[in-house]
């Protein structure tokens, strides 16, 4: 028994794509085969059939419909697999033999495009990284939009890289090497052929891409790790995509040192752009500054968030731009609305490239672009740097408006093969068609009314259907009125249908015209498409232009709404926010329930802020406020304080919480030292370092030393002299000040109100001198008896020395206390009549027996 030659085509062709699941088009239907249908029947809950296949055993079959293949697509997506759509290349109904089939697209993670399986505010990015020795070359994109970046990290930078890209595929030349350095799991790893990263290969796909003899204009001369991987990249593209990709058009640098490292830990401690519950939006800082009105807008707001600016002029640039908008409010209104009616003018040029466009594409093109010219207006009287080099770029595109509304019918349908595309006046000839079968309904009409009178039958109709085209219709009770001209059709129950010579002519004239003119609207339609393809590069410089304006309207407008002020950026270091606020925690109080605080930091004296004060009393909130403060300003935003002159900080890192990674399966303790080692390691003295509770996962003894030497560590200006934040419930690392230099104690202070406590929220100088915590536990509604009993033994506590191995003694009884003290006695034992003994020895005078008896 033989393969029937439809499994051999399916086994070639799954054969070249054997990473994928091959989604074989049959029919109306994608159908996987084999261990490809046993996977998508488990994951997409389908039922598995089989299918004769030549062979005894029928193969493993199971499909979905054409029409509803996406969503089975984004599903499979998801759980991480490829998909390799293989379509039927001719019309079955013409083909001789066996359908010829082919590939036409892979979809990964990565290089997904379809809007429905994209999220609207957040890029898509695939990476490249290309290891060789000692040294990376990373390239990364979103093909959805064409933006394309290329960098050279250093090694040691790489796995914040991955994070700060956060791609959502990655390739990469040598996967286990790569897994190797950043000690993780990197998201979508694949592993790609080497050749695709070899020099020439790599640089032969680059000119090809750009059309280019040299790699000179992309300044990737003396960038051959960077070359490589984007080589390497525009390759798995090609191979996936099989399109056009003449949306990506340019080659950005993400130059090292041009945007902030935020390592994972720190973004999901700030909780930037996901609250630590996992919420996309509510409780974020993204969430609160993203009121941008159009898709590209809120991608770029979250680019910023995500890549603090490092460059003071660049920092300046930004708040000049929302400084302008925040001065004049109308303005930012207005701009706001305005913008509202701009589509996602980057997807859109996806489209365009892979001719995907439809009409009511072009109409959302054309409505965009027509927003341009109101824009530029607004910005007529802008001053800044910002906002005049967006008027610029901001370009009406006013020829391609103009055939748009020309030519594309404002109701246009979706699909372009049926026509009603192209507007009347567009097209001389077209018109002509179109009057052709205008004329043709009155001719038929005229021709009905001729046959019922010639034929005296009252009910006869012409009508039309996609099968028989037009055809005379008699009912039963008129057939004896039928003429022998008629040609009978077909018959019905109550009706006959007929065809005449003369009918005949005028169906051929009208079906003619109107496929001429299904054809010729096409063509138009292909002709404008193209048109549209020759200005992606003006399209794209408008809307990068129009998603800028977006983001700073959308940040101009939480500064008004929220009274932020504009951070004064400081070239020494220095650091003062004055009644600085949470940006987020204040948004779910009541008008003045946050409290204000203030914040000193500099790079001498005050570089370390030691806080004590009870549970709850908000040291982490202010904590957390400081370093959001500073990022706010980094991204270019207002802060929510009355002043605030702030240090471009290189880095900002956080430890918060003793949190249990318990998904990676290393315990609390674990994780929190080895999220200190990586502070210690990278930070340096223009870092801002939050630490929370550090050395809480272990014993008290071995957490306070660790703690205090941390301290030390870092407060030392040698080694790091970090500007620091310190929450810790070691009330002893207080003694630290005075003795460390730079280090400075503060609490959180309360008021204690008979067995209550209340919580000021103000930060203090000094150390506080009691905890809280049995309070805090009685808040939470821990039992009467449980409360009473732990007062009881703070108190015993209280009154003894804290040392270790009296504790549980000391809160067993009175009885150990004085065994204890009974203990230290044996220690004190007639120390007064050794001293004296010893003193009377002449040393010098006794024999060595002597002195050992003695
Ligand atoms: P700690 O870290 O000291 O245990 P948190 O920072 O978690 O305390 O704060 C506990 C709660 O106190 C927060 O959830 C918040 O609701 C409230 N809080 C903190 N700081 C302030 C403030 N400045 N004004 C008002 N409420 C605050």
């Amino acid at each position: 028994m033989a393969l029937s030659p439809m499994m051999q085509q399916y086994l070639r062709i799954h054969d070249q794509y054997a990473d994928c699941l091959l989604l074989f088009r049959l029919g109306d239907f994608y159908e996987l085969f084999f261990e490809d249908a046993k996977t998508a029947s488990r994951e997409l809950e389908l039922t598995l059939t089989g299918k004769d296949c030549g062979l005894e055993e029928r193969a493993p079959m199971c499909g979905v419909p054409y029409h509803s293949v996406n969503t089975y697509i984004e599903k499979l997506i998801s759980k991480g697999y490829k998909v390799a759509i293989c379509e039927q290349m001719e019309d079955p109904a013409l083909a001789k033999g066996l359908v010829e089939r082919d590939v036409v697209r892979v979809i990964t993670a990565g290089t997904v495009t379809d809007p429905t399986m994209l999220e609207d505010k957040a890029n898509n990015y695939l990476m490249c990284i290309f290891l060789d020795g000692k040294k990376t070359g990373i390239a990364y994109t979103d093909v959805s939009t064409g933006e394309f970046y290329v960098m050279e990290p250093e090694m040691n930078l790489l796995r914040a890289q991955i994070a700060r890209v956060n791609p959502m595929e990655v390739i990469c030349n040598d996967p286990p090497q790569l897994t190797a350095i950043t000690g993780d799991h990197v998201r979508g790893l694949s592993g790609q052929p080497q050749t695709w990263f070899q020099r020439r290969n790599a640089e032969e796909m680059l000119c090809d891409h750009f059309h280019l003899t040299q790699l000179t204009s992309l300044g990737l001369t003396d960038r051959k790790e960077a070359a490589c991987a984007a080589g390497a990249l525009l390759r798995y593209l090609h191979e996936t995509q099989k399109n056009s990709l003449e949306h990506i058009r340019t080659l950005r640098f993400a130059e090292n040192g041009k945007t902030m490292l935020l390592d994972q830990n720190t973004r999901r401690n700030l909780e930037l752009t996901e609250s630590l519950r996992g919420d996309r939006r509510k409780g974020t800082l993204l969430g609160l500054l993203d009121k941008t009105s159009t898709a590209m807008g809120g991608r770029l707001l979250r680019s910023w968030v995500e890549q603090p600016l490092l460059d003071q002029k660049e920092i300046n640039q930004r708040l000049d731009a929302v400084a302008e908008l925040v001065s004049d409010r109308i303005l930012g209104m207005t701009l706001s609305e305005e913008l509202e009616g701009v589509y996602d003018l980057e997807r859109l040029m996806n489209k365009v490239a892979y001719r995907n466009v439809n009409a009511r594409d072009c109409l959302a093109l054309c409505a965009s672009l027509k927003r341009i010219p109101g824009l530029r207006k607004l910005l007529e009287n802008a001053s800044c740097s910002e906002l005049v080099r967006i008027r610029e770029e901001l370009n009406p595109l006013e020829d391609m408006t103009d055939l748009l509304e020309r030519a594309i019918h404002p109701d246009a349908p979706v699909v372009i093969t049926e026509g009603g595309i192209i507007r009347e006046g567009y097209s001389a000839i077209l018109d002509e068609y179109r009057e052709a079968q205008t004329n043709g309904k009155q001719w038929i009409l005229d021709l009905e009314a001729k046959e019922r009178e010639d034929t005296g039958i009252r009910n006869l109709r012409i009508q039309y259907n996609k099968v028989f085209g037009y055809y005379i219709e008699v009912t039963k009770s008129f057939l004896h009125l039928v003429p022998e001209r008629y040609i009978r059709k077909q018959t019905l129950t109550n009706a006959e249908r007929y065809m005449t010579p003369e009918l005949k002519e005028v169906e051929q004239k009208i079906i003619g015209a109107q496929e001429q003119s299904v054809r010729l609207e096409l063509q138009l339609f292909t002709e404008i498409r193209d048109s549209i393809a020759e200005r992606i590069g003006s399209i794209q410089q408008t809307a990068f232009a129009v998603k800028k304006l977006d983001a700073y309207q959308s940040l101009s407008r939480i500064a008004s709404e929220n009274h932020y002020v504009r951070p004064v950026m400081t070239e020494d270091g220095s650091l003062s926010i004055t009644e600085g606020r949470h940006p987020v925690v204040e948004q779910n109080m009541k008008d003045g329930e946050f409290i204000p605080n203030d914040t000193v930091l500099d790079c001498d004296e005050n570089r370390m802020m030691i806080i004590t004060g009870p549970n709850m009393a908000g040291k982490s909130t202010y904590m957390r406020q400081v370093a959001l403060i500073c990022l706010m300003a980094q991204i270019g935003s207002f802060v929510p304080a009355k002043e605030a002159c702030l240090p471009v900080c290189d880095r900002i890192f956080t430890r918060v919480g003793a949190s249990d990674d318990l998904a990676s399966g290393q315990s609390t303790f674990m994780v929190e030292m080895s999220e200190t080692a990586h502070i210690l390691r990278n930070a340096t003295r223009n870092s801002l370092i939050i630490l929370d509770e550090i050395g809480r996962g272990t014993s008290t003894f071995d957490g306070l030393s660790i703690a205090w030497a941390v301290v030390e560590y870092i407060a030392d200006k040698e080694r790091i002299g970090a500007k620091t934040l310190f929450a810790t419930h070691y009330h002893e690392l207080s003694e630290l000040e005075g003795h460390l230099e730079g280090v400075k104690n503060f609490c959180i202070s309360v008021k204690e109100h008979g067995e209550d406590v209340i919580f000021l929220r103000k930060i203090v100088r000094g150390g506080a001198d009691k905890s809280f915590g049995v309070h805090v536990a009685r808040l939470a509604g821990v039992p009467h008896p449980v409360i009473v009993r732990a007062h009881e033994i703070q108190a015993r506590l209280e009154v003894s020395d804290i040392n270790q191995n009296t504790i549980g003694q000391n809160i067993l009884g009175e009885e150990s206390v004085l065994r204890k003290n009974e203990q230290m006695d044996l220690f004190e034992y007639k120390k007064d009549e050794i001293i004296q003994e010893l003193q009377q020895i002449d040393v010098m005078a006794i024999t060595p027996m002597d002195a050992m008896n003695t």
